[in-house]
């Protein structure tokens, strides 16, 4: 399950997710149409125990702990699911997470982004990297032993030596993470990043900054088992692998996607909009979409590519194959493991041209 929280103390310079920093007079409001929302779905018969729940936004700290123990309270869990909050360091207090642990949630995720200052300004961040410090200090001392850090990279005014010294103070925190998100910096229209060019990222610098961070991360003992993610043996994020394994999952609150059996729905977008619908009849979906038998495989073997486990070995025509373990002077893009083929570093800078590779024919297979 995906409980969205639209809430922000400020927007960053490159966010384009439905999130709002005007609207704290609602965080009460809100709360009780998700749960509403909730209601509706279990009354309808729609609810299934949860093996994760992810309280992702927008920044679900900003809630508070009560409003989101009362949230998780409502959502029945088969025994030891994983329940990942995200937080931003600023709102990541002692109080807060004692809350969370007493609610019962197992993991965070800490929105970093940089541990450099002036890389931080750029993003439009306004945290400071003692903050990030201090939070880690307060999960340790809260007993949270998971935790995530989220990284973007190619921000504004980012050299390589920060990127490098990010990298650094986040595996030298104590207690160390377990497991690490790093994106590549992004322009999404609209946000004021967009509006000024000079401030867009390079896909050389940015290619650049992904293999430092997968040597640095490797080794450190966090390998990676999906393009942008990297982890501890045992530490993967159980909840994302459902998305890419594309799992059932039920999505609530304003902008929240859902997924069952091959219908996927989503919910109105504006927080206004959602709790004026979930007032009226307890639902707020906007759209969906079914997907055919042939666009469900593609969709498939595309996700499970990006991933460790790779796909099967006919899932490429013969000839693209040997272009692609040939790779010419770019060096192989995939490679063997068993029956399956498997992105290697310089594939996963590419992974979205090796995908168009992947076999027309193999619509009529399965990724497994
Ligand atoms: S904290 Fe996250 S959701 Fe909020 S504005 Fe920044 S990037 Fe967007």
């Amino acid at each position: 399950m995906y409980l969205h929280v639209p809430f922000c103390t400020s927007r960053c310079d490159y966010c384009a997710f439905a999130t709002w920093t005007d609207r704290h007079h609602l965080h009460d409001t809100y709360v009780d149409a998700v749960l509403a929302e909730l209601a509706a779905a279990a009354a309808r018969g729609a609810l299934r125990p949860a093996t994760s729940v992810f309280f992702g936004g927008g920044t679900p700290s900003l809630l508070g702990g009560r409003r989101l123990a009362r949230l998780l309270d409502a959502v029945d869990r088969v025994e030891g699911a994983e329940v990942t909050v995200e937080c931003n360091p600023e709102t990541t207090t002692a109080e807060l997470l004692d809350a969370l642990v007493e609610a019962g949630v197992t993991r965070l995720s800490l929105g970093v982004q940089s541990m450099v200052p002036h890389v931080l300004r750029g993003l439009g961040r306004h945290h400071r990297p003692d903050q990030v410090r201090r939070a880690v200090d307060r999960l340790g001392a809260a007993g949270i032993e998971r935790y995530s850090v989220d990284l973007i990279y190619g921000g504004f005014g980012e050299q390589d030596a920060d990127w490098v010294a990010t990298l650094d103070a986040v595996l030298a925190l104590d207690p160390a993470p377990t497991h690490l998100s790093a994106y590549a910096l992004t322009v999404e229209p609209g946000t004021p990043l967009w509006r000024d060019p000079a401030r867009h990222p390079d896909d050389d610098v940015q290619a650049r900054r992904y293999e430092l961070a997968d040597d640095l991360l490797a080794a450190a003992g966090l390998d990676w088992y999906e393009v942008s993610n990297w982890a501890r043996p045992g530490h993967a994020c159980r909840h994302n692998r459902t998305y890419w394994q594309q799992g059932d999952y039920l999505g609530v609150g304003c902008a929240a996607h859902s997924h069952r059996s091959g219908r996927r729905w989503w919910n109105v977008r504006h927080l206004d909009r959602y709790l004026e619908a979930v007032a009226r009849g307890g639902t707020a979906v906007a759209g969906e979409e079914r997907l055919g038998p042939d666009e469900a495989a593609l969709e498939a073997l595309q996700l499970a590519l990006r991933t460790r486990d790779g796909v099967p070995d006919h899932a490429f025509p013969p000839d693209r194959l040997a272009r692609l373990e040939d790779g010419g002077p770019l060096g192989p893009l995939v490679e063997r493991h068993g029956r399956r083929l498997v992105l290697t570093r310089r594939g996963r800078l590419l992974c979205n041209v090796v995908a168009g590779d992947l076999l027309p024919r193999t619509l009529t297979i399965s990724a497994g």
